[in-house]
């Protein structure tokens, strides 16, 4: 049975960079294969058939990274298919680094399989904010796409996707907020909870927070909060085309003028 463990060396931006280096050594000195991916976020952007070669003829595969749920909406993003493989999770957002080693060696346990350590680098230049739908919560209501003000989502049949994840401002989680489902992971989210990716969620502790949530950034007349925003949305991309044509002209022009 081929057994391999991967850690998300991101951490989430939120555990220590001396808690990430003891946790990678620890893994190391196993000698058991493992793959330890900078960030799994921006890998399942920028590198999706690089991390989905990472998993190629393994059976049982121990992920160590945030909330379960949020990493398996990651794997999803890659194109893995969940059904093929076992998983198992560690959650280093709420275990200790002790913990973390001894379910690392239950995993193992009787298995002398020796194997290779490998690297994937995601793009350090992009902190690979942005969100994910769970779609096993989704409605297509479509209120994230009206909501949100840089085309990060689209309306595409009878689903609504995640089309443009770096248009997605950096530690704004407010297209999340407004989710009536709750569908909507953002796996970076420094607080625990649905929003971050955790599994066991309270729906009526979520549902008064999103009305409050609700209130505070949309107010007392949704429809009309989205109509505004939509129009906003359409006047930020008139402009950002004028403004590529504008820089478009500019450049033919110095190259007409630079021939002459
Ligand atoms: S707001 Fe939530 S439920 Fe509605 S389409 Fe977006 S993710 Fe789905
Ligand atoms: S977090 Fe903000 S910028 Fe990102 S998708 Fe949601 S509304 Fe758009």
């Amino acid at each position: 049975m081929s057994k391999k463990v991967f850690f998300c060396n991101c951490g989430a931006n939120l555990i220590s960079a001396d808690r990430k280096l003891a946790i990678s050594t620890y893994l190391k000195q196993t000698g058991h294969p493992f793959a330890e991916i900078s960030d799994l976020c921006g890998c399942s952007v920028d590198r999706k058939s690089e991390t989905r070669d990472q998993f190629l003829e393994v059976e049982e595969v121990l992920i160590v990274a945030c909330f379960p749920r949020a990493v398996r909406l990651l794997l999803e993003n890659c194109g893995i298919d969940h059904s093929s493989l076992k998983f198992e999770y560690l959650n280093f957002r709420e275990l200790s680094n002790d913990q973390l080693y001894a379910g690392i060696d239950l995993f193992f346990e009787g298995n002398t399989e020796v194997g290779e350590f490998t690297e994937l680098h995601g793009n350090a230049e992009w902190p690979s904010w942005f969100p994910l739908i769970d779609y096993s919560r989704c409605n297509t209501c479509g209120q994230c796409a009206d909501f949100c003000l840089f085309g990060v989502y689209e309306k595409l049949g009878n689903k609504v996707v995640v089309v443009n994840p770096k248009g997605c401002k950096n530690n704004c989680p407010a297209c999340g907020r407004i989710c009536a489902q709750t569908a909507i992971v953002f796996p970076k989210y420094e607080h625990a909870g649905a929003i971050a990716g955790a599994d066991s969620i309270d729906e009526m502790a979520e549902q008064q927070r999103q009305q409050l949530d609700i209130d505070t950034i949309l107010g007392s007349n949704i429809y009309q909060a989205l109509e505004m925003r939509k129009a906003k949305r359409q006047s930020i991309i008139r402009s950002t085309a004028m403004q590529q044509a504008i820089a478009e002209r500019e450049k033919a022009l110095a190259e007409k003028r630079s021939k002459k």
